[in-house]
């Protein structure tokens, strides 16, 4: 395979309005907090824009010009995505609000539908709360139960330990891609392939994976994956499901309203056919449009070489964090993609990001809506730097300056 060509990372930072703001009224914006969202380019800020302008129409329902309109570009952006992660038909595309709500529909459908009384649903101790508290709701409701393949000390997930736990009673693996809170990227083939050899169902929370990794779901071979428009450089609010076309036909309504039915009476109402099914009510049109502005922008860098660019910059995170004294990893993944943890030793993490903050180098702190792993690790939080394709080695120079700063003026 030939390497991609690099980046142009001039040119997409020209795209970013937001990494032109200066915070605290003089200072330039370091914008490390890619993970939590990334910023929008303005191709997507726009074509959300233009529909909201131009045919600000609802979907599917009206014979109107604006609407035919709107339902278009609607249909014409769950193309764009299922062609971005190499799906074979844009109808097994959901859209939904957010990974969240993705996790939720397929935990509450699928599961329910699927899961009974000691059915396993095995999840890795590095999961963010979106692929633990929905599994945690269906226990309650269907006496399933949930198992989480623990992480060595450096926040890796062994593949061994992985397939070990794989048993008679387990139906579902719902797996972390990438870490959001320390950047460890599972092995996810070995894992994917034993399940399917024994007919257990495969989930993927793909948040972090998709905006820096080529995703393509027939070649991951996984039964469903789900992710977020807006951590990769989409508009918040919207989100994917995709499934397996076989699956999803066969998977119950999760919510009730307009659009997800065929018929209705008093008496009874009947089902529309995926993906329509799961989307009931007026979604988030503008959203949508904006997602697939930014599966196109994503495509226009291309994915090979973002993933080579975030793979560098990664590297050079870490590289930086560890020569600084007294700071400490929190994770040290022998695969990381996107983001680094640390603390500084004698220093509250929310009071090191307050202070990185007021040399305008934007992270994020706290646990990350991963507690259990902060837990595992011994860490109440940390400081989570994370990085995009827009992120240069002039970033991590500001960055490393200000920590450097901030440790030597706290003491
Ligand atoms: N899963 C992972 C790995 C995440 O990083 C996040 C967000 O940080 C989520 C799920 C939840 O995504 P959202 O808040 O967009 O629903």
């Amino acid at each position: 395979m030939t390497a991609a060509a690099p980046i142009d990372v001039a040119s997409i930072r020209a795209d970013l309005p937001a990494l032109s703001v200066q915070v605290h009224d003089d200072q330039q914006v370091v914008y490390l907090d890619a993970a939590a969202s990334a910023p929008r380019p303005t191709p997507v800020i726009e074509a959300a824009a233009a529909f909201d302008r131009e045919y600000p129409a609802n979907v599917h329902r009206a014979t109107h010009q604006m609407a035919a309109q709107a339902t278009a570009a609607f249909e014409a952006a769950r193309a764009d995505v299922a062609r971005f992660i190499n799906a074979a038909n844009p109808h097994d595309v959901v859209f939904t609000k957010g990974t969240t709500e993705s996790i939720n529909l397929f935990a509450s459908s699928w599961g329910g539908a699927n899961l009974g009384a000691g059915d396993e649903v095995l999840i890795t101790a590095l999961e963010h709360h979106a692929n633990i508290v929905p599994w945690q709701l269906l226990a309650a409701r269907t006496g399933c139960v949930l198992k989480v393949i623990d992480c060595d000390d450096e926040g890796n997930i062994d593949t061994a330990t992985a397939l070990s736990m794989l048993g008679d009673t387990t139906k579902l693996l719902s797996l972390t891609w990438v870490s959001n809170a320390i950047g460890t990227v599972v092995d996810l083939h070995p894992l994917i392939t034993a399940a399917k050899a024994r007919g257990v169902t495969t989930l993927i929370d793909a948040a972090q994976a998709v905006p820096h990794l080529p995703v393509d779901v027939r070649e991951l071979g996984a039964d469903a994956i789900a992710f977020s428009g807006h951590k990769m450089y989409g508009p918040t609010g919207v989100g994917v499901l995709w499934a397996r076309g076989d699956l999803l036909a066969d998977m119950p309504p999760w919510q009730g309203g307009g659009e997800m039915i065929r018929t209705v009476s008093f008496a009874e109402s009947t089902w529309n056919d995926p993906p329509w099914r799961f989307e009931a009510g007026t979604p988030n049109i503008s959203g949508v449009i904006g997602t697939s502005a930014a599966v196109r922008w994503l495509e226009s860098i291309g994915m090979d070489a973002i993933a080579a660019h975030d793979a560098a910059m990664t590297d050079e995170l870490v590289t930086r964090l560890t020569s600084i004294d007294r700071v400490q990893l929190v994770g040290t993944p022998q695969h990381r993609s996107g983001a680094a943890s640390f603390n500084v030793e004698g220093m509250h993490h929310a009071d090191c990001g307050m202070l990185l903050d007021r040399h305008g180098v934007a992270v994020r702190t706290g646990h990350h809506c991963a507690e259990p792993i902060m837990h595992r690790l011994g860490v109440s939080g940390t400081v989570r730097a994370s990085i995009g394709c827009f992120t240069t080695s002039d970033d991590l120079d500001a960055f490393e300056t200000a920590l450097r700063r901030v440790i030597e003026v706290f003491g």
